[in-house]
């Protein structure tokens, strides 16, 4: 394998021009001057790549800031990458199942508010509560931290004002759970919100939600309502809702309180992390529709079981949502997604989107825990599925990847903005998985600022290891 790793000089680097990072609002301006109104159709790369030379900005910060004013989003790529959920309901794969068959158990939910509230300190009996949900500190781990002890430490933070987020995870295709839940179980998702907001003093919360469900709020403001008759909704906890364009830099979530707090949605530097300073400075818990959806039936038998609801993207069979435990493996979930078509034309399965990792069929066998699924070096960004089906070509995959991550990036850091386009210049010359496109990857993992620099590789990266060993491909 020749080991061809580029020189400086043979890196493409965008003209000096290019390379000055502008304020926004005068990006949005030349924007406007330069699309004259045409604003409705969507443009190739080469249209963003002339656009960011006559304006004179990187071509990665030229496009967060059309994803970000609605005025521009014709514009983007976004939606050519992020399917629609299928209109098929939720199927489970899990007994008991929770929230796709039950029914809406949003009264119970209340009333274990109302019962909480009169407890002499609510704040400290749910504490304490969390902390002994058995499974819930093995589930439910985000930046290396249970939600327990996330919650705890927004808590434990001095501060005047506190907030409760609640995401979509909209920037991750196939993420449909959130949409799923706030259509369809928004009285439990308020309810979460309002454990949390109990959990850590918070008197404002905000729910974000795609442009594209903006229908969602009505529904909302109903279970807001709702809640607010029935008297769990604390006085002075409000909730409104922030409507974004899919998710800020695939849903880091520094990126969107940054867009909540009207900014471009870059990436944040971490430390400090949300529970400590999120919303202008103000400690915050960010979590997902799910999570909160969930937390009240955690509350109530005491266990958290790993359930989760999956997407399964095209091109599978029978795609949708599903839901899961921790106990379901990878082949258990793919041979239902695949239906009739079963398993033997599919050569591996990207686990957790485009910044998850791909399972070849050896590991099919994994449960969808996250624990286990770490240990046998799967790494789900989020819970959703898909298949590479046998004799797809590495190149035109690996392009599909590289093009998204250019689309997504929000040009902040110069790994994350230029590997992408070094990687594809790289896969253009030689459409293999060579030394060198493994060692531009590896560098944007390695330096990148934020998580979507350092996982969007991954994948691309586990598919040349794979070819390494197999040279005939990934199957
Ligand atoms: S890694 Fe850097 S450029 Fe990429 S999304 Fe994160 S902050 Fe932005």
């Amino acid at each position: 394998m020749p080991n061809d790793f580029p020189t400086a000089s043979a890196v493409p680097c965008p003209a000096p021009a290019a390379r000055e990072p502008r304020p926004a609002p005068a990006i949005a301006h030349r924007l406007r001057q330069e699309l004259r109104g045409q604003t409705t159709a969507r443009l190739s790369d080469g249209d963003w790549a002339q656009l960011a030379a006559s304006i004179g900005a990187p071509e990665a910060q030229v496009r967060t800031v059309a994803a970000f004013f609605e005025e521009f989003s014709g514009t983007t790529a976004h939606g050519a990458h992020f399917p629609s959920r299928p209109d098929a309901p939720p199927r489970s794969l899990t007994t008991p199942p929770q929230l796709i068959a039950t029914a809406d158990d949003t009264t119970s939910a209340f009333s274990l508010l109302k019962t909480l509230a009169t407890t002499e300190n609510p704040a400290a009996t749910l504490a304490g509560r969390l902390s002994a949900i058995e499974g819930l500190a093995r589930h439910r781990i985000k930046a290396g931290r249970g939600l327990s002890s996330r919650w705890a430490e927004a808590a434990a933070t001095p501060a005047a004002e506190r907030f409760v987020i609640c995401h979509t995870d909209a920037g991750n295709p196939g993420s449909w759970s959130g949409e799923w839940l706030l259509e369809h179980r928004p009285g439990l998702v308020i309810a979460g919100m309002c454990f949390a907001a109990l959990a850590i003093g918070a008197g404002e919360g905000v729910i974000c939600v795609d442009r594209s469900h903006l229908s969602l709020i009505s529904r909302l403001r109903t279970a807001t309502e709702q809640a607010r008759a029935a008297g769990v909704l604390p006085d002075d906890f409000e909730i409104s809702v922030f409507p974004t364009f899919g998710s800020p830099v695939g849903g880091e979530e520094t990126a969107l309180l940054n867009a909540i707090e009207g900014r471009v949605g870059e990436a944040r530097s971490r430390p400090p992390e949300p529970e400590v300073a999120g919303i202008f400075g103000k400690p915050t818990v960010v979590e997902s529709a799910e999570i909160f959806a969930r937390l009240p039936g955690w509350l109530r038998s005491g266990r958290d079981d790993g359930q989760r609801l999956i997407g399964l993207l095209p091109p599978f069979a029978q795609p949708g949502l599903v839901e899961i435990d921790a106990t379901v493996t990878l082949r258990q979930v793919a041979s239902d997604a695949a239906g009739a078509d079963g398993l033997s034309s599919i050569a591996a399965l990207t686990v957790g989107g485009r910044f998850g990792s791909l399972a070849f069929p050896e590991k099919w066998d994994t449960p969808l825990d996250l624990e286990t699924l770490r240990k046998a070096r799967i790494e789900p960004a989020n819970f959703s599925l898909s298949p590479v089906p046998q004799g797809q070509p590495f190149s035109d995959w690996a392009r599909d990847q590289l093009n998204f991550a250019m689309s997504e990036t929000c040009g902040r850091c110069l790994p994350c903005r230029l590997g992408p386009l070094a990687a594809l210049g790289e896969l253009d010359a030689s459409g293999e998985p060579t030394h060198r496109l493994r060692e531009i990857l590896d560098t944007v993992a390695a330096t990148s600022l934020c998580g979507f620099g350092r996982d969007f590789p991954r994948p691309i990266l586990q598919w040349i290891e794979r070819w390494r060993h197999q040279p005939a491909g990934a199957s």
